[in-house]
């Protein structure tokens, strides 16, 4: 990997609110904490840390919200991906089990939470609380949407049963036999939202490195080193927050996710009738498919749209085919919907699509596997490993701290992906033909 890495040729990069001025790291440095990764979550940990008085400095190999944080979809969602049932099978306890309450209560007050320092922060990212629809492409995907709804909802999501019309009223397709709507749900203009985030961390006191990669991680008389080319950061702690970008810092923390390339697009702005027909109240979506399509519209009205991908930096003709049927499937009545841009990134997959929180070793901790949900989840996320620095004990988490668990013949994940994606799509079409 180089040191200074570009940016993707998002619609985000070229739209965003200017990042905060920074500079790479050119000198060595003390700090109680170094935090790996100028995302969400890293730089959401930055803060409460700076604010709590903790000289923190924030380093990345690119620039701010290089990762999948400047990349994503930019949908917020206020719930996880597995029903609480599931959750609580997955940690081996009843689901009334107080861990599985504390992880629930933080997966739905995450989007609230996130639109709350928004305003807080005065954070300029188009942020609209409008709600999430979540559409039902096939009968057979009908019972684990269910289960999710009534799951969900049980642990205080504000969801709605929306049926065809409803559905069809506030997205503009037909393409779904019912959906939900949940209310929490919203979007932001992600590298807004993260350049946003890395200025109330410089205002706090945090000091954050662009463009240096930390190349070496090492113990040494009870203080951490990290080396970078120009310089070693030397801190007490240490908290990785590189989720889909994991590389090899630290051994075996790659092999515990699988970074899964998705790919957005963003088409043209639309003209009258597509903005008064596509998703007229602005809300976001994301279907049930397992090759997921998923969409919202932007503040100068054009629809991003995403799905799977096969190339993380600049998707080739594969992923704009996927992206161009995507779009000719949900609007059929719109075939001119065209791409103006498109660009992917990597979500990191877990095998219990759960997220994961580690101590790697005596003041070394991490937290990772947002599994596609980390807009509000990594933001939360971030507060959640500041709180256990701050109160030295993760008792009080809402995600447990589990040892590594790494996933087995994880050196063929990129072919393993490939054919589950091609086996995967050809399940979803046959599923939505029924
Ligand atoms: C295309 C795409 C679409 C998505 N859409 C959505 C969506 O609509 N809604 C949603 O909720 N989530 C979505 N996600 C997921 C969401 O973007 C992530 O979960 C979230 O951004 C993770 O934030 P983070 O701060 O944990 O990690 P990241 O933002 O990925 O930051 C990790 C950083 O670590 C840095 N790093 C790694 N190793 C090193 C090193 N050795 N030295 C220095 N720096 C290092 C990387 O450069 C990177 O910038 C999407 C993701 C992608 C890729």
């Amino acid at each position: 990997m180089n040191d200074t890495l570009e940016l993707p040729p998002s619609l985000w990069a070229a739209t965003a609110e200017p990042a905060p001025p920074t500079a790479s790291l050119s000198e060595s440095v003390r700090c109680d904490v170094a935090i790996v990764g100028a995302g969400f979550c890293g730089l959401r940990s930055a803060i409460e840390l700076a604010r709590a008085g903790v000289s923190t400095c924030v380093v990345d190999s690119g620039q701010i919200g290089w990762g999948a944080s400047g990349r994503n979809g930019g949908q917020v969602n206020p719930m996880g991906h597995e029903a609480p049932a599931v959750v609580a099978k997955r940690w081996g306890v009843n689901e009334d089990h107080e861990q599985v309450r504390r992880y629930t209560a933080f997966t739905t007050s995450a989007a609230d939470a996130l639109f709350d320092l928004v305003r807080e922060w005065q954070i300029e990212c188009d942020a609209e609380q409008n709600g999430w629809i979540r559409g039902l492409h096939s009968t057979a995907a009908e019972r684990d949407f269910e289960q999710l709804f009534a799951g969900w909802q049980a642990h205080g999501a504000a969801l709605r049963m929306l049926d065809r019309d409803e559905l069809e009223k506030l997205s503009g397709t037909r393409g779904y036999q019912k959906g939900w709507l949940a209310a929490g749900g919203g979007s932001v203009q992600p590298m807004s939202y993260v350049r946003g985030l890395a200025r109330v961390a410089l205002e706090s006191g945090a000091r954050i490195f662009p463009e240096s990669r930390v190349t070496k991680l090492k113990q040494e008389g009870g203080v951490w080193k990290l080396s970078t080319h120009r310089g070693d950061i030397t801190a007490d702690t240490v908290l990785l927050c590189t989720n889909g970008y994991t590389d090899k810092l630290f051994p075996g923390l790659r092999e515990t996710i699988v970074p899964v390339i998705s790919v957005q697009s963003a088409t043209p702005p639309l003209s009258q009738a597509q903005v008064e027909e596509i998703l007229p109240q602005r809300q976001t979506f994301a279907d049930t498919r397992r090759v997921i399509f998923y969409f919202r519209k932007t503040a100068d009205n054009r629809l991003v749209f995403g799905s799977a991908g096969s190339d993380g930096n600049y998707p080739g003709n594969a992923d704009r085919q996927r992206i161009i049927r995507g779009l000719r499937t949900v609007y059929p009545q719109f075939p001119e919907l065209d791409i103006e841009y498109l660009w992917g990134g990597q979500i990191a997959v877990t095998l219990d699509h759960l997220p994961h929180v580690h101590e790697l070793d005596s003041g070394l901790i991490t937290g990772l596997g947002c599994n596609g949900r980390g807009v509000a989840m990594a933001t939360a996320m971030g507060a959640q490993l500041a709180s256990w620095v701050l109160n030295r004990s993760p008792s009080d988490l809402a995600i447990p701290v589990t040892p590594l668990r790494k996933i087995p013949l994880h050196r063929f994940h990129r072919m393993g992906v490939r054919t589950a994606v091609w086996w995967q799509e050809r399940q979803d079409n046959r599923e939505a033909a029924q």
